[in-house]
């Protein structure tokens, strides 16, 4: 392995910050109230991530997954009711759904594009199911034009996890313009973030007013008498968090260009590999902030997948084996698992299952990089897979 190739050059940090983010922690810290009731920082996030979004209402909360957790509860998800989630996601859409009381239905995603399958969301619909998520995978938007006729046509509503998706368009609309619910991560790695955080964008200020009083104990906003309306947890987001993703906010739009500028360069080049497939694009989803650069390598076992992430690393690229399917989690199965074994859930998840084992993505800061960096990307992929 001496003599292996491997990146020249660093790729940008993450996360990015400067004065911006700075100030913005000082005016926080100078306002002396810390917390949302009373301060302006959560109140002027909130105000400009719906406009940013193309959404009416947006409410901050502690994170993505309590996010979706919230969202979900609006539309009515609990105790004897299903969500349809995509099969191969990050665990907290399930979860979320799953800590409702709810049963998490995973359906099979496309082999293209890693997001849910229209068709089979509906043939997994019942009497039951109060919601179905797409996931934004990686920024690429879900078909939401199938999913938005499916809605329309079953009546259960969508709720959209758009982790990977801020500021992200279909057909020149905004995901919070799109008509239904959606829920945002501002974790560490995502596209903007606060270290923690999530905000949930909605169409309707009824949803948000129910949101606020269960994202504070059930407690209705300016309520000094401790009247808890409804039960709840607490789901507020801090002044100082608010303060930084203000700052990141206006940071997104120049990062989103560079990126979308670097994944169709990257792209072609690791389709000329072979051996490697890289993801999907869709010409609807027309803006894409690209969360992450995922290729697959179908037909490698997940040893060989893992050996390549590791040789990846080695050489100077921030390499991961992707998620893998959610029923092939421990965790998946403790409470709110539908009444399948594994074996069906493979049998009826067969990109999912695949996925799991030869699937990998780069960071984001990959396609923050340089023209020629996407090359050497290339050639580093090539020289790992044909070498190692
Ligand atoms: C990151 C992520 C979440 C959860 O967000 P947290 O802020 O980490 O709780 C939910 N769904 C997807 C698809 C994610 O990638």
């Amino acid at each position: 392995m001496g003599g292996a190739l491997r990146m020249s050059s660093e790729f940008p940090a993450w996360p990015q910050y400067g004065d911006e983010e700075r100030t913005g922690l000082i005016r926080a810290l100078d306002q002396g109230q810390w917390w949302r009731m009373g301060g302006s920082e959560v109140d002027s996030f909130e105000r400009e991530f719906a406009e940013y979004n193309g959404a009416e209402h947006a409410l901050a909360v502690t994170n993505g997954t309590h996010a979706l957790e919230l969202a979900l509860q609006v539309l009515g998800v609990g105790p004897g009711t299903e969500v349809i989630v995509p099969a191969f996601t990050f665990i907290s859409s399930s979860q979320a759904a799953q800590r409702l009381g709810a049963v998490a239905v995973p359906v099979d995603v496309h082999p293209d594009t890693y997001n849910i399958d229209a068709e089979r969301a509906a043939a997994a619909i019942t009497s039951k199911t109060a919601a179905i998520m797409p996931v934004h995978m990686a920024g690429l938007l879900s078909d939401m034009d199938a999913l938005a006729k499916l809605s329309a046509d079953s009546g259960v509503p969508l709720i959209q996890d758009a982790a990977h998706a801020q500021g992200a368009e279909w057909n020149g609309k905004r995901v919070g313009d799109l008509g239904s619910v959606a829920a945002f991560s501002f974790q560490n790695g995502k596209l903007m973030t606060a270290g923690e955080g999530g905000a949930v964008t909605f169409p309707e200020q009824s949803q948000w007013d129910t949101a606020f009083v269960r994202h504070s104990c059930g407690r209705p906003n300016g309520d000094r008498g401790y009247f808890h309306e409804t039960s709840g947890s607490n789901f507020r987001l801090n002044e100082f968090s608010a303060s930084v993703l203000r700052a990141q906010l206006a940071r997104l739009d120049s990062q989103v260009a560079v990126r979308e500028q670097r994944w169709p360069l990257l792209s072609r080049l690791l389709s000329e590999i072979p051996g490697v497939v890289p993801q999907a694009m869709d010409e609807r989803s027309n803006r894409n902030p690209h969360y992450m650069a995922m290729f697959r390598l179908p037909g490698v076992s997940e040893e060989r997948r893992n050996a390549v992430v590791d040789a990846l690393i080695e050489r100077g690229l921030p390499a991961f084996a992707a998620f893998r399917a959610i029923y092939r989690c421990q965790g998946f199965w403790e409470t709110g698992a539908p009444n399948e074994t594994v074996e069906q859930l493979a049998a009826r998840c067969p990109n999912a299952d695949a996925m799991t084992h030869d699937t990998v993505w780069l960071h984001h800061r990959t396609l923050l990089g340089t023209e020629a960096q996407m090359h050497e990307i290339a050639e580093v992929l090539a020289d790992t897979l044909a070498t190692s």
